[in-house]
């Protein structure tokens, strides 16, 4: 008797399809802009300078054991700081309760699972569109999932007015996912006056903000830029929820390095939600992976490091904003009479063309350039050598 016999294939994800055609097309020309991944000008993945120092330095000179449950002490302390501000009140007074988790997913599954043991009668409110794996992530923690509206489709921007209408008509008290910055797919983020108005209404209403950082100095260059929203719902007053990636802004993606954080109304709420968070992780995974967390650890706890890493980052969101001007530039020059100025008014690694599924596949058919069909392009993807290309491409297939 077969045990299995039932167990259908799983779905395709629909990004790591993109690869694989990718990889399997011989063509010389062929362009990867689905994955989501920094890439030089030639293409080729990237391991910072900081990155390789620090781990000159741990070389053979530390030992493997397991970090505590909660993950590396130097690490959660140096992500808060990050986060919240190096200066913060909050972290001073121990009011947030922080665990490492396993880069940003693992970061949101555990704040789901949090949720779903401790605020069982909530749902998560998630933007359309966002991340598909948000919508992954709250199902399998059982945590009923609404939606707000945030993409406009017909300018490329924001439908802050939609969006302003569904935090109102939300009940009160409901738990809402923002990206804090370089919102993906869209690359569309509200401007700071906006933000301002968010969490002027997230007060009224008493809503529960969970911000998703996984692209913070990715975006603007600058990582206390790219917490903004962030800080001005701490000024606010709000307790909000936070998880942190390093996958991106440090090019730590296979070392599943991240930091959960929860602001508590006192120290001893922090002291009891982070030993909740211990227990909920001991089960899973028991404690958090040791390389990563010492790379990070180093980085940010050595000055000299840190602004090496500072000029790194600023160095990818450079590229990438260099990329978006090349692109544009070159879609101008080829007289095509439609507006591409979303391509250069979004931000961090997506530009959310606008392209229709067709548009993508004759992309992909006649040009051999691989992306998702919702018309995201990866600009980390982009090079000098390939814009124009793929501008000429572009244009043809939206005459
Ligand atoms: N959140 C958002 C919005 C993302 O775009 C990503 C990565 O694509 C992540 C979280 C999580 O990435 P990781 O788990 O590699 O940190």
């Amino acid at each position: 008797a077969s045990w299995f016999g039932h167990v259908e294939p799983a779905a395709k994800d629909p990004i790591l399809g993109v690869t694989e055609a990718f990889l399997a097309d011989p063509s010389p020309d062929k362009v990867n802009v689905g994955v989501g991944a920094y890439r030089d000008d030639n293409g080729k993945p990237v391991v910072l300078e900081c990155v390789r120092e620090a781990e000159r330095r741990i070389a053979g000179n530390l030992n493997m054991e397991y970090l505590p449950m909660g993950g590396s002490i130097k690490m959660i302390e140096e992500s808060l700081k990050l986060a919240y501000g190096e200066d913060s009140e909050l972290i001073k007074e121990k009011r947030i309760a922080a665990v490492q988790a396993l880069s940003g997913t693992g970061a949101c599954r555990l704040f789901a699972d949090f949720q779903k043991r401790f605020l069982p009668d909530t749902q998560i409110y998630i933007p359309i569109p966002t991340w598909a794996n948000h919508h992954n992530i709250w199902r399998d923690a059982c945590v009923p999932q609404r939606t707000f509206r945030y993409y406009h489709p017909e300018t490329r921007g924001l439908d802050f007015a939609s969006m302003m209408d569904d935090i109102k008509n939300a009940p009160n008290g409901s738990f809402f996912l923002l990206h804090a910055c370089a919102h993906n797919p869209t690359g569309v983020d509200p401007s700071e006056e906006q933000w301002r108005e968010i969490s002027y209404q997230f007060k009224v209403k008493n809503h529960f903000p969970f911000f998703d950082m996984a692209y913070q100095g990715f975006a603007s260059g600058d990582p206390n830029r790219d917490a903004k929203a962030i800080r001005i719902f701490l000024e606010d007053g709000h307790l909000i929820g936070c998880a942190q990636s390093y996958a991106k802004n440090m090019g730590l993606y296979g070392q599943r390095v991240g930091c959960l954080s929860i602001l508590c109304d006192d120290e001893l709420q922090a002291v009891a939600v982070k030993s909740q968070l211990q227990q909920l992780a001991r089960p899973m995974y028991s404690n958090p992976p040791v390389h990563g967390a010492l790379v990070v650890s180093i980085i940010l706890g050595d000055p000299e490091l840190k602004s090496l890493w500072l000029k790194e980052v600023k160095g990818m969101a450079d590229r990438i904003i260099g990329m978006r001007k090349a692109l544009r530039e070159n879609l101008e020059k080829l007289g095509s009479p439609l507006s591409w100025e979303h391509i250069t008014n979004q931000i961090g690694m997506f530009c959310y063309s606008g392209m229709t599924p067709e548009q993508v596949d004759r992309l992909t058919d006649e040009f051999h350039i691989y992306m998702t069909r919702n018309g995201r392009i990866s600009m980390a993807g982009v090079t000098t050598g390939n814009a124009g290309y793929l501008a000429n491409a572009i244009h043809e297939v939206t005459k």
